[in-house]
């Protein structure tokens, strides 16, 4: 059954310092004409990965504005989210479809939580597809606007799962998109393109001494005085762990006592974590410069924040990546940030101009050499990039796309 997550509180006056005056007035003047508006989120889970991390920020903050915000986490085993991790690979192109018998356990889990979807909302915002078909299951919120917001790339699926899933999609108001070319081809609700952003006030990505940093990052064994390579990500294909070993195997021929830290949390809505971890720590094999963290090793947000902060390079080596919040992180500490040129990464980095984009582990390397070799270049690089996430990706600004479409949505 879905179960309610506890946000906490947030001030939305707090963001005044750090975002444009016309934003923070924007912000308010939309939410005196939705006041009081039930909104409810949805998705599969309330730890690790993006879509949590925006929530945590989101919703509370929609209360603040004088919203009636909820977030509901979905009920599912792990038949179910076997399922979901299949049909999220699918979904980016992957040719391994769903099966019927696959089929039936989406539709079972989806029955099952939209029975759990209890009070009045007036607006119903599914995240990814995991809950996708709760829509469909629930004619008593037929009353309600219901938006279907996609956090990842489907602009090369599988065309079978695309299909199994659109009558789906079907059922709702509004959709809405990271960027335009994710949108699928074919009849979709009406699709709004908004981006995601981070939060700068949680410990992951508030201000973090260079001297705290260093202090952190030493507890895990690692050598602050030498140089750092960190990527972020969870244990997945996807983001490329093992290529990033091979950009750091280039580096450390020509820079030697480089270390490399992969700090990876292991999302409960994620079953193929656990092996893909285990495949990392082999390919790793043993070499004692490679640090391969997670949540178990109690890596949290400010440990993140730690290692982000320290990093002479932070790495996103993803071959495919919905938006890759870590290299919004990683921009706003200023850090110089080499991220896979796929999904969402140009986005945020321009070639050369706040970062680099890369295509391959060698490339990867060479430009981990340019960024270790021309310090002073790689850290104007990195202001850049930080400027660059002040003015389009910080939360006050999503929060006042969501205010936007749901002025629009209820036609104030
Ligand atoms: N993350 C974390 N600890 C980890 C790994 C990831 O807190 O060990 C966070 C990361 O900082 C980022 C989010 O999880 O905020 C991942 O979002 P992203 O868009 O990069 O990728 P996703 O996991 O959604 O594909």
């Amino acid at each position: 059954m879905l179960r309610q997550i506890n946000v906490g509180v947030k001030s939305v006056a707090d963001y005044n310092s750090i975002v444009s005056r016309d934003l923070m007035t924007e912000i308010r003047e939309l939410a005196t004409t939705i006041q009081g508006l039930r909104v409810c989120h949805v998705n599969a889970t309330s730890f690790g990965g993006g879509v949590a991390e925006l929530l945590y920020s989101l919703v509370p903050l929609m209360n603040d504005v004088g919203l009636h915000a909820d977030w509901k986490v979905m009920f599912g085993r792990e038949e179910f989210f076997n399922v979901t991790k299949a049909m999220h690979n699918a979904l980016q192109g992957s040719p391994r479809g769903i099966t019927h018998d696959e089929q039936r356990i989406f539709e079972r889990y989806n029955l099952l939580n939209a029975g759990g979807l209890d009070g009045d909302y007036d607006v119903v915002v599914i995240h990814d597809p995991q809950p996708i078909g709760i829509r469909g299951n629930t004619p008593d919120l037929d009353a309600a606007k219901w938006i279907w917001r996609c956090h990842i790339d489907l602009s090369n699926p599988n065309p079978e799962v695309l299909e199994y899933l659109r009558p789906m999609m079907a059922g709702y108001d509004m959709t809405v998109f990271h960027m335009a070319h994710y949108v699928p081809h074919g009849t979709i609700p009406p699709a709004m393109i908004v981006p995601p952003a981070i939060d700068p006030l949680t410990p992951k990505n508030m201000a973090l001494s260079a001297d705290d940093a260093a202090y952190i990052v030493n507890q895990f064994g690692l050598d602050a005085e030498r140089p750092l390579l960190v990527q972020v990500s969870r244990f997945d294909p996807w983001k490329d762990p093992l290529g990033v070993i091979d950009a750091y195997r280039i580096v450390a021929k020509q820079v030697p006592g480089v270390q490399l830290a992969l700090v990876g949390s292991m999302a409960t809505d994620d079953p193929e974590g656990w092996e893909f971890y285990n495949r990392t720590v082999d390919y790793a094999a043993g070499d004692p410069n490679i640090f391969i963290l997670s949540n178990l090793n109690n890596v949290g947000g400010i440990e993140v924040n730690a290692f982000q902060t320290h990093a002479d390079a932070v790495i996103q080596k993803s071959i495919r990546e919905g938006f890759g919040l870590t290299v919004t992180e990683a921009l706003w500490k200023g850090r110089p940030t080499i991220g896979g040129n796929t999904g969402g990464i140009p986005l945020q980095i321009t070639d050369g101009e706040t970062g680099y984009l890369v295509n391959s582990p060698a490339d990867c390397g060479e430009r981990v050499l340019d960024v270790l070799h021309d310090h002073d270049g790689a850290l104007e690089m990195g202001r850049r990039g930080k400027q660059h996430v002040r003015a389009e990706f910080l939360t006050p600004r999503l929060l006042r796309d969501w205010l936007r479409m749901f002025t629009q949505l209820m036609g104030r």
